[in-house]
């Protein structure tokens, strides 16, 4: 076919654009009418163009039949507030230390000012989203974090206390399911309540797998600030084995908030979740890319 009125250039910009879209399809099939948990790191979320274009992709996503859930960190807001109120706070294998002081600090941020911002943002672009809040309504049932660490001199194992730092130990899957039924997008605060009625901080990544592995969802996809897993030599690992997952945890490379997003994904694939992925949220509709393209990008952690 030949367009009279365009440019050559003009024509082969277009002819990309439809095998884009065309391209799409078998993925769009394989998705559509699943579940994908996608976390939204603090990190990924800080430009409000990048921000503009997540919230499209999010409602694409729905359109086009799948069912996008969002879990949204917000390790620099959080931290800008407590800056702000002269608290100080430190982390411990990637987990913010949490007294009952930065807890209320945590709960203020995330529900009320980034889950309400996401929300209205996927709004503006014509979604249907909805504020789900992980202490509220038993969404998030949780205990608080045991987590144990070997000193390497004297090979003896400590409890660590993070205070309110806690893991979730069931997701109530019905409210998150019938906002889905009723054409909702959920946007979800990472925030555990156990049984006394105490809140807890929940890593974003960690309630995102939980998330994944309840609803049994097709795919977990995790936003971060970097490429994916960098090996030792600061490249890029595009694939990894669930075995080799387990491994690699452990290596010195891998550090900080890398480590939870790891055995996320290790935890999520073990509760049934087909494939997680953690990739680079700073890239111009990091979803679309990988998962409506050949190529993907990130890495990928496959059963
Ligand atoms: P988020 O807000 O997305 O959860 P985090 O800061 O918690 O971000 O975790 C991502 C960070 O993990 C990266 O910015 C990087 O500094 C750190 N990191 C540690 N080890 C690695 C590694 N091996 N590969 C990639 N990133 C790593
Ligand atoms: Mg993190």
């Amino acid at each position: 076919m030949k367009f009279d009125f365009l440019s050559e250039s003009d024509q082969a910009y277009f002819i990309h654009k439809a095998s884009t879209l065309v391209e799409a399809l078998p993925y769009i099939r394989q998705h559509s009418g699943k579940n994908i948990v996608i976390k939204y790191g603090g990190h990924a979320m800080g430009d409000n163009i990048l921000s503009q274009k997540f919230s499209k992709d999010i409602g694409l996503l729905k359109e086009v039949g799948i069912n996008p859930i969002v879990v949204h960190g917000g390790g620099p807001q959080i931290g800008e507030m407590l800056k702000k109120k002269n608290i100080d706070t430190n982390f411990v294998e990637g987990l913010r230390v949490t007294d009952i002081k930065t807890v209320k600090i945590v709960e203020d941020v995330l529900s009320n000012v980034i889950n309400r911002r996401i929300v209205n943002d996927i709004n503006l672009t014509g979604g249907k989203a909805v504020s789900l809040v992980g202490n509220q309504n038993n969404l998030i049932e949780a205990t608080k974090l045991k987590k144990t660490v070997r000193d390497n001199d004297s090979n003896i194992e400590k409890i660590l206390d993070l205070g309110f730092v806690g893991e979730p130990v069931k997701i109530n899957t019905s409210i998150i399911e019938q906002s889905i039924q009723k054409g909702h997008i959920p946007v979800i605060a990472p925030l555990g309540i156990d049984k006394d009625g105490n809140t807890y901080n929940i890593n974003a990544d960690t309630a995102a797998g939980a998330i994944a592995g309840a609803l049994k969802a097709n795919k977990l996809l995790l936003l971060t600030d970097v490429a994916g897993i960098l090996n030792e030599n600061k490249k890029l690992i595009s694939t990894l084995s669930f075995n080799d997952a387990k491994n690699i945890i452990n290596e010195e490379y891998v550090l900080g908030g890398m480590k939870p997003k790891i055995s996320t994904c290790i935890d999520a694939i073990e509760k049934g979740v087909l494939q997680a992925t953690i990739l680079d949220g700073r890239i111009s509709h990091a979803l679309i890319l990988e998962l409506f393209t050949e190529h993907g990008i990130g890495t990928q952690i496959y059963s």
